[in-house]
């Protein structure tokens, strides 16, 4: 796979509910380990949200099995995952990058529809 199709073809696989797929791929290509993935986000969070990054145990959670196909929510999260791999695992980058990171695929798979 060429640097050229890896963004489309990542936001393909989660629309078509591939999403371990994805992030395997996504894995592969930052060199880091595969995130997990669950449905549900776990438990006492005030803030609704429709996904969320879990550093301690590199699990990406998500609110339900629609989300799961949403490509915005896990890259974004993924993006989490990617800064989470200092020494100190704490939680890194902003909200903002990882909606950019997000949305860079997404305007990639756009693009590669044209
Ligand atoms: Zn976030």
């Amino acid at each position: 796979m060429t640097q050229e199709n890896f963004k489309p073809t990542v936001v393909w696989l989660i629309l078509k509910g591939k999403s371990e797929e994805a992030l395997t791929l996504l894995a592969k290509n930052y060199k880091v380990n595969d995130p997990k993935l669950k449905v549900g986000l776990p438990k006492g969070r005030k803030i609704k949200a429709y996904g969320c990054y879990t550093s301690k145990n590199q699990t990406i959670s998500v609110l339900n099995s629609d989300v799961l196909a949403n490509p915005f929510v896990i890259l974004h999260e993924f993006y989490h995952h990617l800064r989470s791999k200092a020494v100190d695992k704490m939680h890194r980058g902003t909200e903002k990058n990882a909606d950019k990171f997000a949305l860079e695929f997404i305007e990639a798979y756009k693009k590669a529809l044209l």
